[in-house]
């Protein structure tokens, strides 16, 4: 099958989040399963250039029409680490793409509708007919309605576009200036309810809702969340247009890059390990120790890493730490938050809390310390209050570090208790609790260090578990290219 993916990130070229990682990941397992896979990106000023291998033009003077001129362009290609990606670089006085960061900016909303028109106008002058288009969030969430309104009747209509939403909370709220610059006119037939009008603010489009009206299939990152946003406020509004078209919606949980993330070879870890043989992971936890100044003592270590926002659960992330110590348990954190007071909370508690022997708090994003704890830990805290999918529970579980979990989206999809999960004894890995108060957090994190205390040899048994699952691309690959085969043949 033919596939281009269409997005605002890829990694390791453009990442801010996890979308990066999701186009990168699934683009690569798409290939291994014999399919021809491309990804258009824009041409950010930003980038990581030095990922990009053999970067060249590829097509010189594409022509996009833009409201009433054409914005020229040229297309560029080049490797990002065996992936195929061609760079959109507009040449207008706008400069949609030379910002120094990727976003950010108050014309948001037509520097991406622009990319979406410039990604159409590529492929339809190139004669690119993919079977399936792939499009992830609102950034290129209005590539679904170019096709359908403008692109279908002018020699594409064979393709099939199905549409990824990772975050609802960001869905595209514009104006009907996107409906002129794109050629796409009519405000009166767009802003309809059964098309691209926002349900809440009724004089401006929804690119999300777009997406979701004229894709033929949208999923979001994992089955929980899928049933989450059409069932309570985390659809933020979305959910009677999902409900709406709930026959072609549903949930494929994200993978994780098992090649990256491999106790095995990990290059920034001292020791490697494998479920078989974990003594690895005993020194990793005695370097772990060492790096950060904790004293060496019979306790477990508990940690968390990821960022400190409010969907984290930054409340709970705080009271795990304080019972962790109360339990005589260690507690390490890796985190920052790109909202100064939350980190200057942190910050006072990391001064607070200097001169103690059991817990460390590194504020600040450090890639090769958090392969390390991961590594090092018996057990990692996840206390979100919302969570599309999560990445890193999957990599606890990959490092053999328990999970202690909130059921929420992505987290009750893959952490099954081991108490009072439905799954049979042997398929359960790790701690959930459902309140996001401190009575679920405790009751949970007591029961997992009870267990490593008094039952040292289950909660061995709970390790190998939990490393037994796979969360790789595998069987994401295989679901998408399962969706990709029934919207092909609609
Ligand atoms: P989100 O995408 O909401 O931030 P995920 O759990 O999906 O959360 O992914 C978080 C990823 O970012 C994980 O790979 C995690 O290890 C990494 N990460 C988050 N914060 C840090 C940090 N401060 N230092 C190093 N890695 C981090």
């Amino acid at each position: 099958m033919y596939i281009v993916m269409v997005a605002s990130e890829c990694a390791p070229v453009a990442k801010v989040g996890g979308l990066a990682d999701v186009i990168y990941g699934l683009s690569r397992e798409l290939e291994i399963r014999g399919n021809a896979v491309e990804i258009i990106l824009p041409k950010y000023d930003c980038m990581r250039y030095d990922h990009i291998r053999d970067l060249s033009v590829s097509y010189e003077n594409l022509q996009v029409p833009w409201f009433n001129r054409q914005v020229p362009c040229t297309v560029w290609f080049g490797h990002v680490h065996d992936r195929r990606c061609y760079f959109i670089e507009p040449h207008s006085e706008e400069h949609f793409f030379e910002r120094g960061s990727y976003y950010g900016f108050p014309d948001e909303h037509l520097r991406f509708a622009f990319f979406s028109k410039a990604t159409m106008e590529f492929m339809y002058k190139t004669g690119k007919r993919p079977d399936v288009i792939h499009t992830h969030d609102w950034q290129t969430a209005l590539i679904p309605v170019l096709l359908y309104e403008l692109y279908a009747h002018h020699g594409m209509p064979d393709q099939r576009v199905c549409h990824t939403i990772h975050n609802f909370r960001h869905q595209g709220i514009v104006g009907e200036d996107v409906l002129w610059m794109s050629g796409l006119g009519r405000p009166e037939y767009y802003a309809a309810p059964d098309r691209l009008q926002d349900d809440f603010t009724h004089a401006a489009l929804n690119l999300t809702k777009g997406a979701i009206t004229y894709a033929n299939f949208v999923t979001t990152v994992s089955p929980t969340h899928a049933w989450e946003v059409c069932n309570t406020d985390q659809g933020y509004g979305l959910g009677p247009t999902l409900t709406r078209h709930a026959d072609k919606f549903g949930g494929v949980l994200n993978g994780l890059d098992y090649d990256m993330w491999n106790p095995g070879t990990d290059v920034y870890i001292p020791h490697h390990y494998s479920a078989d043989d974990l003594s690895g992971k005993y020194a990793d936890k005695q370097a772990l120790r060492g790096r950060l100044m904790l004293q060496e003592a019979y306790k477990p270590v508990i940690a968390y890493v990821g960022r400190l926002d409010t969907q984290k659960g930054v409340h709970l992330i705080r009271h795990a730490l304080f019972y962790a110590l109360e339990q005589g348990a260690q507690f390490v954190l890796l985190g920052a938050s790109p909202e100064l007071g939350i980190n200057d909370d942190f910050w006072q508690l990391k001064h607070h809390l200097n001169e103690n022997p059991d817990c460390h708090l590194e504020i600040g994003y450090d890639e090769e310390l958090a392969h390390l704890i991961y590594a090092g830990a018996d057990m990692m805290v996840v206390p979100s209050l919302y969570e599309p999918c999560g990445l890193t529970q999957m990599i606890a579980l990959r490092y053999g570090a328990v999970p202690i979990v909130r059921a929420v989206g992505g987290l009750a999809d893959t952490v099954f208790d081991r108490d009072y999960s439905s799954k049979p004894m042997h398929e359960r890995n790790g701690y959930v609790f459902h309140q996001a108060d401190f009575a679920g957090l405790e009751s949970a994190m007591s029961r997992a260090i009870g267990l490593w205390h008094h039952h040292p040899d289950e909660f061995h048994r709970l390790i190998r578990q939990g490393m037994a699952y796979d969360y790789s691309w595998n069987h994401p690959g295989r679901d998408y290219l399962n969706i990709y085969e029934h919207i092909r043949h609609l």
